[in-house]
């Protein structure tokens, strides 16, 4: 195992979050490895952490000035085992193929782990839509279609929204599938309501964190009812985490942005959730803004090379992390320890550095690791899916109580699974192995292709 770990950092020295991502399911599966020879024997792990096609490409666009700009694009198509590859796509300036292929993993394991039928795969670009015109975001994302569209359909690889991609960039991105393909299909998830999109899709990844929190806290006889929680991030995620707790009695203290977090210790109630959705969404300006409108707020600023970030410090019972990977290292989990936080439940994907999980699993903290917790993303994404090979369209209860269903189910799937392999209680352990097992029992079925 250690030399299939060293043949991939020396192959892609550069790819750190890709090296992240799979030495944590190494660790994790190991003892399936051992009960399960013919696995060795067919390479099971060599052939799980290649990617089946990588796509890259030139993604040049016009700015409204007359200036030209190029982007790079990518699409990484991990596996299909189980189904056709699905997961987002990523705007950021700080994407690259590394940052892809440990997004693209670790949705495999995730995609399993939904009970539904998706591959896994990622994509993306290092845009930065910070501070774009609309027509701007258009004209990139007509360009990014315009190389992508040859590689995805409704059957091969259906991508969605991760962050910087929100209903606006998807609108765009279907517009210029359809016209290259001269087809109306499933072949995006998280469309606008009116033109083939699921209710409860934008609520499904922050609603369903919730839920996978409260059957965490079910397992110790507790409820959301009075818990005080720090969620980070102010995006779509956090939006509908936010929503969820306080929906079930809790109170969030914390948001951020790349900036800065506010902190409020009274609570985000749901007018201020309200304003903070017009600013973030509408306005796209920044969370600065909401501590300028309501007194008693403080807003303080992050610099990024700070050892820790100050909003992981306050007393609190829960963590929502909801912004982007890494963001909590060991100095911030030991301080989240330290203020009495005693569940961690993870919105964004990888958001823990390994310092900061081995002292939850230490410590015995509920922690639900983003490949379980925040699967109800995709999940409903699934079910947009199904919707659409319909020409149906699912009521709010509906799409709501099934995707409850599945966080019970992954949840439940996870202590099985850890129990199976004597790690009772470790959703990291378990969710990694409920998810390899599927996916390479589907990949050994199917022969060596
Ligand atoms: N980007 C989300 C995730 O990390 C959702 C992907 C999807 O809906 O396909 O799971």
């Amino acid at each position: 195992m250690e030399q299939i770990v060293e043949k991939i950092q020396s192959r892609d020295p550069e790819q750190y979050e890709f090296h992240q991502a799979v030495e944590e399911v190494m660790e994790s599966v190991r003892p399936v490895l051992d009960r399960n020879p013919e696995y060795r024997q067919q390479a099971v792990l060599e052939r799980i952490t290649e990617p089946e096609r990588v796509v890259m490409f030139r993604v040049p666009w016009m700015g409204d000035n007359g200036q030209v700009h190029v982007n790079r694009g990518f699409r990484v198509q991990m596996n299909s085992a189980i189904g056709p590859y699905k997961g987002g796509l990523r705007f950021h300036p700080s994407v690259n193929l590394g940052i892809i292929k440990f997004l693209a993993f670790e949705q495999v394991f995730k995609n399993s782990l939904t009970t539904l039928a998706m591959g896994g795969g990622k994509g993306g670009s290092d845009f930065d839509p910070k501070g774009k015109s609309d027509n701007e975001v258009m004209r990139f994302c007509q360009s990014f279609m315009a190389e992508l569209f040859r590689h995805i359909g409704p059957n091969t690889d259906v991508p969605a929204g991760d962050i910087g991609v929100g209903a606006r960039e998807i609108g765009f991105l279907f517009g210029m599938y359809k016209k290259l393909r001269n087809e109306f299909t499933g072949v995006l998830t998280g469309k606008s309501l009116n033109w083939g999109g699921s209710l409860i899709r934008p609520e499904a990844t922050g609603y369903g964190v919730v839920y996978f929190a409260a059957e965490m806290l079910a397992t110790r006889g507790e409820r959301f009812a009075g818990k005080t929680c720090l969620v980070s991030g102010s995006g779509n995620v956090a939006q509908f985490t936010t929503e969820k707790v306080i929906e079930l009695g809790g109170k969030v203290v914390t948001l951020s942005d790349s900036s800065g977090y506010i902190y409020d210790e009274e609570g985000v109630d749901r007018d201020k959730l309200a304003y903070l959705m017009q600013l973030k969404n509408i306005r796209r300006g920044r969370i600065s803004e909401y501590a300028e409108k309501y007194s008693g707020t403080v807003y303080v600023p992050v610099d990024p090379a700070l050892d820790h970030n100050p909003l992981w410090d306050h007393k609190a019972d829960c963590a929502l992390p909801s912004a982007t990977q890494n963001e909590i290292n060991g100095r911030d989990a030991a301080n989240l320890l330290k203020n009495g936080v005693y569940l961690v439940c993870e919105g964004a994907n990888m958001p823990s550095t390994p310092e900061a999980i081995d002292q939850f699993i230490d410590a015995k903290l509920l922690y639900g690791p983003g490949k379980a917790a925040n699967a109800g993303g995709v999940a409903v994404s699934g079910l947009e899916m199904a919707q659409n090979s319909m020409r149906l369209a699912w009521p709010r209860d509906e799409v709501d109580s099934r995707l409850k269903h599945i966080m019970k189910s992954i949840h439940h799937t996870c202590l099985d699974a850890a129990h199976t392999y004597g790690a009772d209680g470790n959703y990291v352990a378990g969710a990694n192995i409920a998810g390899f097992v599927k996916v390479v029992n589907a990949m050994l079925d199917q022969g060596l292709v």
